[in-house]
């Protein structure tokens, strides 16, 4: 029993620190789950300072509507019970309104009641954002404006006239300004996303090449790893490395080296397929991923790739560099991880480079 209370504090304590994740529902959801509990806290202990006070009516609706929050509340925090969180937050809505319409209508204790109704636009606001917000919140001023002008018959109790047009204007004016304070959230919240895509994105892309870079791939790789042990298919994994690329650097600078590498992947870029992704996996390391395609068809096609590379030299009007790389591939077989296929191609190219470089090499070939 002691476990299960501190398992069930643990839990609400994450629910405040991480709310439910970074969605703009999974944030109107947190919120309305936070506001539907302490709106049922004040309800119910409204409702028994009535009940103390004689006022049974409202004792028993403030009790009905505290109940009604705390179960919409409860509800909202079960992920099990996901498939109701969208009608929730509208139930505690309802709860509210009435609440609202019956605590004008009785007045409350000695006519407190409507300052009650204040609450009302931040809470409109933060369960449904700024428009159903705004919608909900006109139709709360029509619903008092009904209520203390045309349907006068309807009130148990008795307000001045400045009190019930004060009342109204004072509730725009708090509407207005939460929904000003609403639209200020929303539009941070847009840019924060916006940008956090942007670096999310950014972080795995390489900035001269502007292929996939290592962290990226991963992510590709992962995925089709994945693909591959459900469809029982098979794909080829290969890396790529420039040969003698340090002579480059030395000889023409490491600007030239830089241009000689862009130069290197849109000759790589342009002789694959749409189906396949190339990344730059390292310094001078390319790796290319190959779906559909066993090891032998990409041994074919990663020679005509060495061949495209060896007659494309990187020519400006001073000088041509010859480039020509090393490759060793390696196919995806279920009974491999991802990571032993990785370094069985990285195995092969260094044997790539034993046989004396600008050639293919196949795990296959290695392991008979
Ligand atoms: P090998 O045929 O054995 O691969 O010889 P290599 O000279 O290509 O290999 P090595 O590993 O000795 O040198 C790789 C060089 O690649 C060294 C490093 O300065 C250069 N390099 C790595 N990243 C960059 C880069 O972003 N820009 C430039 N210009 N050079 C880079
Ligand atoms: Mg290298
Ligand atoms: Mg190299």
């Amino acid at each position: 029993m002691k476990g299960f209370f501190k398992q069930k504090i643990r839990q609400c304590q994450a629910l405040l620190e991480h709310g439910f994740g970074e969605s703009e529902f999974g944030y109107q959801r947190y919120l309305s789950a936070l506001f539907s509990l302490v709106g049922s806290l004040i309800a119910v202990a409204t409702g028994i300072n009535a009940w103390l006070l004689g006022l049974t009516v409202l004792s028993i609706s403030l009790c009905i509507a505290g109940g009604l929050l705390f179960l919409c509340s409860w509800i909202l925090i079960q992920p099990a019970y996901a498939k109701f969180h969208g009608v929730m937050k509208y139930v505690s809505l309802m709860a509210l309104f009435l609440l609202g319409a019956y605590l004008i209508a009785s007045g409350g204790v000695n006519n407190s009641g409507p300052l009650w109704v204040f609450v009302f636009p931040a809470v409109f606001f933060a369960f449904c954002g700024f428009k159903i917000g705004m919608i909900l919140n006109l139709l709360f001023v029509v619903l008092m404006v009904l209520m203390l002008f045309a349907w006068g018959h309807l009130l148990q109790t008795f307000y001045p006239q400045a009190f019930k047009s004060r009342l109204i204007f004072a509730y725009l004016t708090t509407a207005a300004l939460s929904g000003f304070y609403e639209m200020a959230r929303h539009s941070s919240y847009m840019k924060m996303k916006g940008l956090m895509e942007k670096f999310e994105h950014e972080s795995r892309l390489d900035e001269l090449t502007l292929l996939p870079n290592r962290r990226g791939m991963g992510n590709t790789l992962r995925e089709e790893y994945r693909r591959i042990l459900k469809s029982q298919s098979v794909s080829s994994i290969a890396v790529f490395d420039i040969d003698y690329f340090k002579g480059v650097n030395d000889s023409f600078g490491h600007d030239v080296g830089d241009e000689v590498l862009r130069h290197v992947s849109q000759v790589l870029r342009d002789g694959i397929e749409p189906q396949d992704t190339l990344s730059r996996w390292g310094g001078e390391e390319f790796l290319l991923l190959m779906p559909e395609t066993n090891e032998e068809e990409a041994i074919n096609r990663l020679e005509d790739l060495r061949k495209r590379m060896q007659s494309m030299p990187y020519v400006t009007s001073d000088f041509c560099i010859q480039i020509t790389f090393s490759v060793g591939v390696c196919d995806m077989a279920q009974d491999r991880s991802l990571t032993e296929i990785i370094y069985f191609a990285d195995m092969c190219l260094y044997r790539a480079k034993h046989q004396g470089r600008n050639c293919v090499v196949g795990y296959s070939s290695v392991t008979l």
